[in-house]
């Protein structure tokens, strides 16, 4: 490995390079180098050939750049300027859902039904059997590794899929759907699918429950944190930082991040 492979940050370079963290390191990097060559042209020099590189090879020169970047950019009204490009030619590492074509009333008398969900007074709630079983099943999953978990997905879902471990998630190819789903809501979704299906409801009710069982979530199915409601934005590493922008609201892992259910927007 080359000291230069060394320096290199694919997480945040190549497809993975978010335009406004470049745009605005970029704009920090000259602001800094024609300040510093003011008092010395040889030293702003270094600077702005040093700080080019760095941005070049690892996506970012400044600390923290993916957190205040994209609001940056934002305010200042240029948002639109850096489109993330059509999913095509960028992999979109958002995770998406499993889906059934299901009725969502039917679904959810299906779910109060079998005693998955309890209707009270101040709403729906998780059974405490069905949670105990949930959680005890994500807990138990937790300690796959990511080969595993596809196993556990395909095995899991109510159709033939070619399921692998791709992008530090599952990607799902079935007859009826291709989805990339992040590790933490498949073990959810697939704790998800055996707790409801044991409690005899039809597989592909199941399915199409595994999005909103995720609202019930209180502990992470990928770290056993806290799960609070939170923020997002898909930039910088998508669904998986937490703390990037101030405008989705989620649910997110106090301690590792993870995005374990998504608002739909208003
Ligand atoms: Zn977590």
């Amino acid at each position: 490995m080359s000291v230069i492979d060394s320096l290199k940050r694919p997480e945040h370079t190549g497809e993975n390079r978010c335009l406004p963290c470049t745009a605005v390191n970029v704009a920090l990097v000259v602001l800094v180098g024609l300040a510093v060559s003011v008092l010395s042209p040889l030293v702003g020099f270094v600077v702005l050939v040093g700080g080019a590189l760095a941005v070049y090879l690892r996506g970012y020169v400044v600390p923290g750049t993916p957190s205040f970047a994209p609001r940056v950019v934002s305010a200042l009204g240029l948002a639109g300027v850096f489109d993330h490009g059509d999913a095509d030619s960028s992999p979109d590492r958002r995770s998406e859902s499993l889906d059934a074509n299901v009725d969502p009333d039917v679904m959810l008398s299906t779910l109060l039904n079998a005693g998955v969900l309890v209707e009270e007074e101040d709403g729906l709630f998780l059974a405490d059997d069905a949670r105990e079983e949930w959680e005890s099943t994500m807990a138990t999953l937790r300690k796959t590794t990511d080969e595993e978990l596809a196993e556990a997905v395909a095995n899991a879902v109510p159709f033939d899929a070619t399921v692998d471990a791709e992008f530090g998630g599952i990607s799902l190819d079935g007859p009826s759907m291709s989805v990339w789903i992040s590790r933490p809501q498949a073990i959810a979704d697939v704790a998800t699918l055996y707790t409801v299906v044991e409690r005899g409801v039809d597989p592909m009710v199941a399915l199409a429950a595994t999005e909103p069982m995720r609202m019930f979530t209180e502990v992470c199915p990928d770290c056993g944190g806290a799960v609070e409601e939170t923020t997002t934005r898909n930039c910088c590493g998508g669904t998986a930082g937490l703390y990037d922008s101030p405008e989705h609201e989620v649910l997110g892992c106090a301690d590792c991040g993870a995005v374990v259910y998504e608002f739909p927007d208003e």
